[in-house]
């Protein structure tokens, strides 16, 4: 249908066209196809905690004369209640990366906003675990993008290296400007003292549903698309994610992304979801 009536508009413009144009809506039917799974597949996840609290809440009323087993059951709540935040939050972060082309909206996004709206996301969890969050290096610095996707990518590299990190440790985050052949760059990084990764785990963390230790990110409520949705939004700005990371000792992940005065006339013209 679709494939057709366009094929059919573009057919004067020769058939090498054509090709690539059916190419690029079969791309597009796959990644709709791709993205209706993790839909499903983040909403499935949501009625576990769902169901827990549901439970831990009738077994609280019926525990209301032992006043241990209230605490106890309020406890599991808490964990059930933050897991679906966070799941919540991953949902959000899916729609904000949806759009066929995130520089559409593309405007001039400012770091010290990008980064203090990222430490708030997990500030709860942070001080429930004494790190500290620290922020340097971001003053005057604008990066060329689309605010909510940058929102989400910032978000999840402070919401891992907290999750992953122990207590009483020290996140930080350090922007700086890198001039480049291609024009100039923003890079923002995000450094823990966590579990660290191996270097096996360092290639599969970015795919979609991968976890190193699927109990323990379970736990948090994490679902193993965050790394994936950094990636897109890093690759669909024209910027890339890397990461350096030392087991046991810590984690550095790095975006580097357009900075706005340089990039006010471009697109990078990539679109497509995750
Ligand atoms: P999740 O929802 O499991 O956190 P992510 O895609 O954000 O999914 O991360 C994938 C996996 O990479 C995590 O399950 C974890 O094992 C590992 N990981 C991510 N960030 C860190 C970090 N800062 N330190 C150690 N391991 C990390």
């Amino acid at each position: 249908g679709e494939a057709l009536a366009v094929s059919a508009r573009v057919a004067p413009l020769g058939s090498r066209l054509v090709l690539l144009l059916v190419e690029d809506l079969t791309e597009a039917r796959r990644i709709e196809a791709v993205r209706r799974d993790f839909v499903a597949n983040v909403s499935h996840e949501l009625k576990t905690p769902v169901g827990a609290l549901s439970l831990l809440s009738e077994a609280v009323m019926d525990a209301s004369d032992d006043p241990e087993a209230v605490e106890r059951f309020a406890g599991r709540m808490q964990i059930e209640a933050t897991r679906l935040t966070n799941l919540v939050q991953e949902l959000i972060d899916l729609s904000r990366v949806q759009n066929d082309d995130p520089l559409e909206d593309a405007e001039p996004v400012r770091v010290d906003e990008l980064v203090a709206e990222a430490m708030d996301r997990s500030r709860h969890q942070a001080s429930h675990k004494q790190i500290t969050m620290a922020a340097g290096g971001t003053a005057e610095l604008q990066i060329w993008g689309n605010r909510g996707q940058l929102a989400a990518a910032l978000g999840n590299l402070v919401e891992n290296a907290v999750n992953y990190s122990p207590a009483r440790t020290r996140v930080g985050i350090a922007a700086r400007r890198v001039t480049a052949p291609g024009g100039d760059f923003i890079e923002v990084a995000v450094t823990d003292q966590g579990i660290g990764i191996s270097d096996k785990d360092k290639e599969r963390i970015f795919e979609r549903f991968y976890r190193v230790d699927p109990a323990r990110s379970r736990a948090t409520g994490g679902t193993g698309l965050g790394l994936a949705i950094v990636k897109h939004v890093a690759a669909s700005h024209g910027g890339e994610v890397t990461v350096w990371s030392s087991e046991g000792q810590g984690s550095t992940f790095t975006l580097r992304l357009p900075e706005a005065a340089a990039h006010r006339d471009r697109g990078t013209g990539h679109g497509g979801g995750l």
